[in-house]
C-alpha cells in the first residue's frame, strides 16, 4: 500500500516551500497552512525530499 503523507498543522511555519516545490502534492489553505492535495500522485522520493527539507519538520508519513 502506498505511504500516506500528512501535515502536522500545529507545527507548519507557513513558509510555502512544499507547495512551491511540489504543487501537485501540497497546497496552502486559507489560513496559510500546508495541506496535502487529495488524490495526488506524488512520488515517495519527491515527498521524502520535502519531508527532509521542511523547516517545521511537520510533513510526516502516516503510521
Ligand atoms: S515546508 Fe513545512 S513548514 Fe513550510 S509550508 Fe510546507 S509543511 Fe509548512
Amino acid at each position: 500500500m502506498a505511504k500516506v503523507v500528512i501535515i502536522d498543522r500545529d507545527e507548519c511555519t507557513s513558509c510555502g516551500q512544499c507547495a512551491d516545490d511540489l504543487p501537485d502534492v501540497f497546497a496552502m489553505d486559507d489560513d496559510d497552512i500546508a495541506i496535502v492535495v487529495e488524490g495526488h500522485s506524488g512520488s515517495e522520493d519527491d515527498i521524502q525530499e520535502e519531508i527532509d527539507a521542511c523547516p517545521g519538520e511537520c510533513i510526516l508519513w502516516k503510521d
